[in-house]
């Protein structure tokens, strides 16, 4: 029997793990210097105004939220086809939750359907505070029509990109946030670099870095001015929280950033094979635009119902059985029972209900080898 191969993986180093170690030899476990200088090394690459490192990628969309002022009746969309943490951000602050329905190619939330969604939004005085943008697999979303559509509309826009940690347009590189009011890391072991669980957001406006700082830590300001009673005090000014990364988890992201390059070059070398070697089966595989790079967190591959009869589950309990940890991304948000109850049915977002019914991820990460891939590929080959 073959070794299980898992569809995404850490990478770890053994300088990834002396860095680490280091750190348990230092005077500082948490809050010490590696987390401004892990901050810094994103604020540099994307040109931003400030970067903060948070424990998940998901207290990083939540304290977002808070951020961008979002409050209880406040509309939140964002796509059917993510992590359901896209979602839950906007029900942690009480606001009500919406969809925009893909687009059966980018697989990301549809220009079209947004636009249009916004034109009966406007009428009905329903639009929303924030629009949550996935990047999904890591394919980059064409911000500037989105920006173009939300901006005079005076729309929030945060980028969820935990998949899109490297990806460019053209026109954009994601995290630059040239086109958006925050953009989301996470730094998860399946993800593109990881610090076991943390997560970065990524903003051009000052306020709103003092703000996610601010939250990150309860609330209590670190500012020489809260001094002035005595060399004790600290003021708490908001209700914040605990979402901060330690220090360990600073040193292996420094670490795993000078290996990112690394990383997406091997994704998109096995990604370009898996296109080669999958084309002719009736599969539907990922769609990029030309010139778009993409961080190929996920490959996913679409039973192509116009070219088989083969269903999904057949495909993807015969891929488990030859162990390859073959997944799916992702059971559509509204369709969740807890999602569900708060009022969505099946048939609300088509376009992302019948992906879900066509899709498995095959594995893709730095870890995979030319004999598993060829394996894998084999594998899928004797289903059809
Ligand atoms: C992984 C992921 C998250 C959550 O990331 P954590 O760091 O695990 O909290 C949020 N959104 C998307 C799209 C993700 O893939």
């Amino acid at each position: 029997m073959n070794k299980h191969i898992p569809y995404s993986t850490q990478d770890i180093s053994e300088g990834d793990i002396k860095s680490v170690t280091n750190v348990l030899r230092s005077n500082f476990l948490t809050q010490g210097p590696l987390i401004p200088k892990f901050e810094n090394k994103f604020s540099k690459k994307f040109l931003t105004k400030g970067a903060v490192a948070f424990n998940s990628a998901t207290s990083a969309l939540h304290i977002s939220c808070v951020s961008l002022g979002l409050k209880k009746n406040d509309i939140v969309w964002t796509s059917p086809i993510s992590f359901v943490a896209s979602a839950n951000c906007a029900l942690y602050c009480g606001a009500k939750i919406d969809f925009v329905d893909i687009n059966n190619e980018t697989l990301n939330i549809d220009i079209t359907i947004l636009k249009n969604k916004l034109d009966i939004a406007k009428k009905r005085k329903k639009l929303p505070k924030i629009l949550i943008v996935v990047h999904f697999a890591g394919n980059p979303v064409e911000m500037e029509k989105i920006y173009k559509l939300t901006k005079p509309l005076n729309i929030k826009i945060i980028e969820d990109a935990s998949h899109a940690l490297g990806a460019y347009t053209p026109k954009y590189k994601v995290g630059s946030c040239l086109f958006s009011d925050i953009t989301i890391f996470s730094f998860h072991p399946v993800k593109m670099i990881t610090t076991a669980e943390g997560g970065m957001a990524l903003s051009n406006d000052k306020k709103i870095i003092k703000n996610l700082l601010l939250l990150r830590s309860h609330g209590i300001s670190r500012d020489i001015n809260a001094k002035k009673d005595g060399g004790w005090y600290y003021k708490q000014l908001d209700l914040g929280f605990n979402y901060r990364l330690n220090e360990l988890q600073a040193a292996l992201g420094i670490n795993q950033m000078k290996r990112l390059n690394y990383f997406l070059k091997k994704r998109n070398l096995f990604a370009k094979k898996y296109d080669k070697l999958l084309k002719d089966l009736p599969l539907i595989l990922p769609n990029k635009k030309l010139g778009h790079y993409s961080s190929y967190h996920l490959y996913v591959i679409r039973i192509d119902s116009k070219k088989t009869k083969k269903k999904r589950k057949e495909v993807f309990d015969f891929m488990r059985k030859a162990n390859i940890g073959v997944n799916v991304h992702y059971i559509p948000i509204h369709l969740q029972p807890y999602y569900k109850k708060l009022g969505f049915r099946k048939g609300d977002f088509p376009i992302a209900e019948k992906y879900y019914e066509e899709a498995i991820s095959i594995p893709l990460h730095s870890n995979l080898n030319d004999k598993q891939q060829g394996y894998i590929v084999k594998t899928l080959k004797k289903i059809f």
